[in-house]
């Protein structure tokens, strides 16, 4: 869609972030570099946006997509928050943790994002890239990794031109990413269970530290 409006992949500027604001907003996609690997962005709340993130990837729609959010505030408009998950987000965002939670009714989600699910994945990112383009949208982002499906997740912006290319709209360059490894997910469940969905930067024993 915005692929023709300039180069597939921009060093991050003031003008790359707005293009990327541009680019979202119309519904397009973005790849934009976070503290574990390069995600590929999308508005979160409308089904056409999320759908191209499914179709670039070549994603099972079965599988549900990271939403990304600025702040706690952001988040609590998203799913509901108990004290557990108070405490996470409070000990490690922003930060490489993803928190799975009971979706909030009437959140502005695309169904596609969750996968039809009644929970929500959602992490507060600490890269200053994906916070920047979080800002300059003010929209919710559903991010996976920027890669084909199956294929080993980029932490440069060169791997997600030679993964994704023109199935992207417009690639920010933030250079090698830190962590190189995806975001731990813990699934808070209602009936007060825990669980580490996957493992990730942030260890097990940090989350049990604060859970019990
Ligand atoms: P990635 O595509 O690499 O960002 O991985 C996202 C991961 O989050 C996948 O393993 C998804 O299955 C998982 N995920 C996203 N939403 C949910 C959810 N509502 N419940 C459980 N797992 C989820
Ligand atoms: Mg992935």
């Amino acid at each position: 869609m915005a692929g023709g409006n300039g180069p597939l992949v921009q060093a991050i500027d003031p003008a790359a972030l707005a293009r990327a604001a541009e680019v979202l907003r119309a519904g397009g996609l973005v790849a934009v570099p976070t503290e574990t690997v390069y995600g590929l962005a999308a508005r979160a709340d409308r089904a056409d946006a999320g759908a191209r993130i499914y179709r670039a990837k070549g994603r099972p729609d079965f599988n549900p997509l990271i939403v990304h959010v600025p702040d706690l505030a952001a988040a609590e408009r998203l799913a509901r928050f108990d004290e557990r998950a108070r405490a996470l987000a409070a000990a490690f965002w922003p930060g490489p943790l993803t928190l799975v939670l009971p979706l909030r009714e009437g959140a502005a989600l695309a169904p596609a994002v969750t996968a039809g699910l009644d929970t929500v994945a959602l992490r507060c990112p600490a890269h200053p890239a994906m916070r920047a383009v979080l800002d300059a949208t003010g929209l919710p982002l559903a991010a996976p990794s920027a890669n084909r499906s199956g294929a080993v997740s980029p932490t440069r912006a060169a791997h997600v031109a030679a993964s994704l290319g023109e199935r992207v709209d417009l690639i920010l360059d933030g250079g090698a990413c830190e962590a190189g490894l995806e975001s731990t997910i813990v699934a808070l469940r209602a009936d007060g269970t825990w669980q580490v969905l996957r493992p990730g930067p942030l260890p097990e024993s940090r989350i049990s530290a604060i859970l019990g």
